[in-house]
């Protein structure tokens, strides 16, 4: 249904004109062929960015430079992006970044991209050119870089990363003994790479369906620790029962929840992680809480743990409830104990999930017109109140803490 889209065939006859051509590659191609939903589309073709660009506008399409210096321009019709990429082929490289030329050809554009499952081409009749043997590739879910691994490898050292991201993704039995090879002879070179580039890889390795496969690999020939040395000694072993946790509770695989599996809940270490691997805020936020929140005694009162949550927060503990629930029901079979445990954990987290913070009904002003003067006096009241308040369990209502507040004031 992809390929139909009307948009994709404007695209085509676009390029295809006066002597162009396009093709689509990469993702789109390979995920087609191994029947698995189809994203994005990137094109490549033999016309240069320029000429892209101007028969766009002379078609009315708009046309954004996303990427000048690789040769990309993003094609937008109807809200559907269309990355179209001119020709390349490598010309030098540093280890760190391919430099490239632009040319009109298709073999040397396919010997520079990194797998042999990611350098297929589709026509604009819907012909598969295969130019690297990708296709047997498709059939045995293999994994191979093109060409010389260990070579591929010192152009490219994040090709290391993505070798065990595409594994973890669409690789079956064992990864390629090549590739393998390849990457751990060369993985004291990944801390040569840019943080974002390498955590960006990282969160799509650890949002593949079952990342559990690639991480042991990856820890079986040394690359994991390179990257992540957090698990060093804290593991990888809690991954399968999270992501069999996430299968029978209908989870969102989530790469955050993952990768606190796999690391120790220690404040210090996590934020050291957070600036090794430059998280975004809301990344370093989601380990914040969850080092802050405090365990949770899953035989507590669902009044006991609204408490909990207003003070605490919910987001940290509930990453803190996911992760010890997944460990119960890892243990749960055949075992009462833990059975109860999980169905505990699993009330609690549900509570959490549907948790709001109610408001606390009074403010600075309320007690300042009371006639206590602004300072600090009004802030130790307000919180004595609002502690009070809590440990009531939300119970009095505006009316209620202003008459209180009114004793306490005279
Ligand atoms: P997805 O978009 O589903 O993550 P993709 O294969 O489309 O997968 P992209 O990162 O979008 O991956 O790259 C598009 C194509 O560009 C790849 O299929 C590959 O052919 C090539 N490519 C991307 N990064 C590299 C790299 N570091 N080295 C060599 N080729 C690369
Ligand atoms: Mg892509």
């Amino acid at each position: 249904a992809w390929f139909q889209d009307l948009r994709l065939q404007r695209v085509f006859a676009l390029l295809n004109a006066d002597g162009g051509e396009g093709r689509v590659v990469g993702g789109a191609v390979r995920n087609s062929l191994m029947g698995i939903p189809v994203s994005d589309i990137d094109v490549a073709t033999t016309l240069t960015p320029d000429t892209v660009t101007q028969r766009a506008k002379a078609d009315g399409i708009k046309a954004i430079p996303t990427g000048v210096e690789h040769g990309t321009v993003t094609l937008v019709i109807e809200g559907k992006p269309f990355e179209v990429t001119t020709l390349r082929t490598d010309v030098e490289t540093d280890g760190r970044r391919a430099k490239v030329a632009f040319s009109t050809n298709w073999q040397a554009d396919a010997e520079r991209r990194d797998f042999t499952i990611n350098a297929l081409y589709m026509n604009s009749k819907g012909e598969v050119v295969d130019l690297v043997g990708g296709l047997a590739d498709i059939e045995k879910r293999n994994i191979r870089f093109i060409g010389d691994a260990a070579a591929r490898i010192a152009e490219d050292y994040l090709r290391i990363l993505r070798f065990f991201r595409f594994f973890a993704h669409y690789g079956s039995g064992r990864p390629d003994a090549e590739g393998l090879r390849a990457c751990s002879a060369a993985r004291s070179k990944l801390s040569t790479l840019s943080s974002e580039r390498v955590w960006s890889e990282l969160r799509k390795l650890l949002a593949a369906e079952d990342p559990g496969r690639a991480l042991l690999w990856m820890r079986q020939v040394a690359v994991l620790s390179e990257v992540l040395p957090e698990t060093e000694k804290w593991g990888i072993d809690a991954i399968p029962a999270l992501v069999a946790t996430e299968k029978a509770l209908s989870w969102r695989p989530d790469p955050l929840l993952r990768l606190a599996s796999i690391v120790p809940p220690d404040a210090e270490r996590l934020e050291r992680m957070a600036v090794r691997l430059r998280f975004s805020n809301a990344e370093a936020a989601y380990f914040r809480a969850w080092a802050a929140a405090r365990p949770v005694d899953d035989e507590m009162s669902a009044a006991a743990f609204d408490r909990l949550l207003y003070r605490n927060g919910a987001e940290g503990i509930a990453t803190r409830l996911k992760l010890a629930l997944a460990v119960a029901r890892g243990k749960a079979e055949g075992n009462m104990e833990e059975m109860s445990r999980s169905a505990r954990l699993g009330k609690l987290l549900a509570q959490a999930l549907a948790w709001r913070k109610p408001k606390f009904p009074i403010g600075g002003g309320d007690v300042i017109s009371t006639g206590i003067p602004a300072g600090p006096r009004v802030g130790e009241t307000l919180a004595k109140l609002e502690s009070q308040w809590v440990d009531e369990n939300f119970a009095a209502d505006r009316a209620a803490l202003l008459a209180r507040l009114n004793e306490l004031s005279k």
